[in-house]
């Protein structure tokens, strides 16, 4: 099943618009998140109005403008602390070599065809499929081992297939990389 298509929306608090996407669900309770990737996540009930969370959302507009930049300091002092500019210069250069040829590698094994690949400065993912199956890689990955940025390749190839990571998605993977799950490891030490 395909996931729903969150709306964006923008809100206002002391003229500052908080940009926030709504995922409704068979939830009972509205909860408000702050993403890795700096995004402001309202979770709402199926009956929820639209203006009921805009009101929900301004009135802990506060709360969100302290943890988004709490979060964003977070981030801002993982990348200051372990790259400068000009590393960070080297591994996008070194992305953009690497990435591209095992993005081919593998699509051809796995019949997929992805519509775009780039290489990002994401700090919060390490790659990503659009709906319109175009591919982002950070260039975070060049300091990981190659087998883990093999498995990434593989992951966003398999979700051309599968925008989701349901267990047909995960078959998927298994199929065409059967050690992914220690692979899968050598990322994770990275975002906890
Ligand atoms: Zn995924």
């Amino acid at each position: 099943m395909a996931e729903k298509r969150p709306q964006r929306q923008p809100s206002m608090s002391c003229g500052t618009a908080i940009n926030y996407k709504i995922i409704r669900s068979d939830r009972r309770t509205l909860a408000i998140e702050i993403t890795k990737a700096l995004e402001v996540l309202v979770r709402a009930p199926k009956r929820a109005t639209d203006e009921e969370i805009r009101l929900a959302v301004e009135k802990h507009a506060a709360w969100i403008e302290k943890n988004l930049e709490v979060r964003k300091q977070r981030n801002e002092a993982r990348t200051a602390y372990e790259l400068t500019d000009s590393e960070i210069g080297e591994l996008t250069a070194l992305a953009k070599k690497v990435i591209p040829p095992k993005v081919e590698h593998y699509a051809r094994l796995m019949g997929v065809k992805p519509a775009s690949v780039k290489i990002t400065s994401a700090q919060s993912r390490f790659g990503s499929c659009s709906g319109k199956n175009g591919l982002c890689f950070s260039y975070i990955l060049m300091r990981f081992p190659e087998e883990a940025i093999d498995y990434v390749v593989v992951h966003e190839l398999a979700h051309i297939k599968h925008h989701n990571h349901s267990k047909s998605f995960y078959t998927l993977v298994g199929k065409y990389m059967p050690d992914y799950k220690a692979r899968e490891k050598l990322l994770k030490q990275f975002f906890t």
